[in-house]
């Protein structure tokens, strides 16, 4: 995409950030605000907005990237666990328009799940309610 898009930017050289894994497909970064230490961006090199953008090779790299990002902060930080995934869409927190992959290294015990950030939006699920959202999505 090129000069509008800070990642592209990134990825081309004309911005520094401190790159920790590279592959063909993808860098990786650590996130400019730690949300947590070691907090690292997987991005694919190819611009695409969104998960939806990207074709399926290149979003196979991406995984085997996050992937390979994990066993580098693993080794080097030691966390208790991680939270890994993204924000797809503004409604949802995204704010750069360049699909990239949150790493989270945690570190203290019981800390809240992914799932938490939806829970003003859920009412639980009855029985029939999941299977009627089932069939919802299923024949989609
Ligand atoms: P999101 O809200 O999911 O789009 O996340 C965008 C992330 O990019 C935020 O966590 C920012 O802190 C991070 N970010 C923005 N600019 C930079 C930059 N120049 N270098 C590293 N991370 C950045
Ligand atoms: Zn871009």
């Amino acid at each position: 995409m090129g000069d509008d898009c800070i990642f592209c930017r990134i990825i081309s050289g004309q911005i520094p950030a401190e790159r920790v894994f590279e592959s063909a497909d993808t860098i990786a970064i650590l996130d400019i605000m730690q949300a947590s230490r070691g907090h690292t961006l997987v991005i694919p090199k190819l611009h695409a907005p969104s998960l939806s953008d990207l074709p399926d090779g290149p979003t196979a790299e991406l995984f085997r990237a996050v992937k390979a990002v994990m066993g580098k902060i693993d080794r080097a930080l030691s966390p208790l666990a991680f939270n890994v995934g993204w924000n797809h869409g503004m409604a949802a927190g995204q704010h750069v328009f360049h699909l990239h992959v949150h790493v989270l290294p945690r570190y203290q015990p019981g800390g809240a799940g992914v799932q938490a950030l939806g829970i003003s939006e859920g009412d639980g699920g009855t029985r029939q309610a999941l299977a009627r959202l089932a069939e919802g999505i299923r024949t989609a």
